[in-house]
């Protein structure tokens, strides 16, 4: 379903996990800030879950943080979309990008490749003799993209000079992420992106995609991500604790205080649902800090 040109003109946003483990405070984050945005300007707020790569998804991780998400007061607007169920929309992109000259086959492994350098173009023109195409690439222009984050301010990337042409589909056959969730914000008419700064160095690459399939560009604020003491970002994989969804207060609390809004003496004394009216009363996308990560005091 593409958002006609009305419904583009309001607020849409989302959060989109995915399912590797349990929500933890740093996906928690994630949740409420684009929550809070979404409801502080009378927006949609939808969850996608993006269960695009089986062997990371923990069994029940999904379900699992739509119930969870509920007991901390955060309900998607409108039913969840699965990005297991839409190969056919990104294998639709992916015919267009490969139409229009603009993806290739490539027959690469990892270890025919230089490391840490971007991509040589090695079938760039086409398979070497010999080669089999295993994934699929996106050619990139030699030249900035940049955008205006709301909280980072401008960043500006030459992907020729970072990955060069990248992989938008997989060895194994799976959708890569760039695409997919390019494909899913177009579709759902997401207008605005508040997400974690581990996503920040993506963003040039997913607004190529956008520009190559014809599609809006959604605006981009990147939150500071929650590292643990040795810098290392909370993640699902790294076996960051789960949030108590069974005491939601003292994490949505530990998460307004990251986010720097204020007052901090906010009601904590009634439900979860007042205390989010409080919080999408007093929200402040502007306090938030222009910094990629953070830590939370235990
Ligand atoms: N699914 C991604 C993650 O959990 C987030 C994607 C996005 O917000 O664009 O890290």
């Amino acid at each position: 379903m593409m958002a006609t040109d009305t419904e583009a003109s309001a607020y849409r946003g989302r959060f989109a996990p995915s399912p590797t483990g349990l929500l933890h405070l740093g996906s928690l984050l994630a949740a409420l800030a684009s929550y809070l945005e979404a409801r502080s300007r009378d927006g949609a707020w939808l969850v996608r879950m993006e269960d695009l790569d089986p062997p990371r998804e923990a069994p029940g991780a999904a379900e699992q943080i739509i119930t969870d998400l509920k007991r901390f007061g955060m309900q998607s607007d409108e039913p969840v979309i699965y990005q297991s169920q839409r190969q056919v929309a990104y294998a639709d992109a992916l015919s267009t990008l490969r139409e229009k000259g603009l993806a290739f086959d490539c027959g690469c492994m990892k270890r025919d490749l230089p490391q840490g350098k971007p991509y040589p173009g090695t079938c760039a023109k086409g398979l070497p003799e010999g080669r089999q195409a295993r994934s699929v690439r996106l050619r990139v222009p030699d030249a900035s993209i940049c955008i205006d984050d709301r909280i980072q301010g401008r960043y500006c990337q030459n992907p020729s000079e970072g990955s060069g042409a990248f992989i938008i589909r997989r060895a194994d056959g799976l959708t890569a992420y760039q695409l997919a969730v390019v494909v899913d914000d177009g579709a759902q008419g997401i207008t605005d992106i508040v997400r974690g700064a581990d996503l920040l160095s993506s963003t040039p690459r997913q607004c190529l995609i956008q520009q190559n399939l014809g599609l809006p560009r959604p605006s981009y604020a990147h939150i500071p991500v929650v590292v643990d003491e040795q810098g290392h970002k909370l993640s699902k994989q790294s076996m960051a604790q789960p949030v108590d969804a069974a005491d939601p207060i003292p994490a949505l609390m530990a998460c307004w205080q990251v986010l720097n809004q204020s007052p901090q003496d906010l009601n904590t004394d009634r439900s979860v649902d007042h205390l989010l009216q409080q919080m999408t009363q007093y929200w402040s996308l502007q306090a938030i800090p222009d910094r990629t990560d953070c830590q939370i005091a235990e």
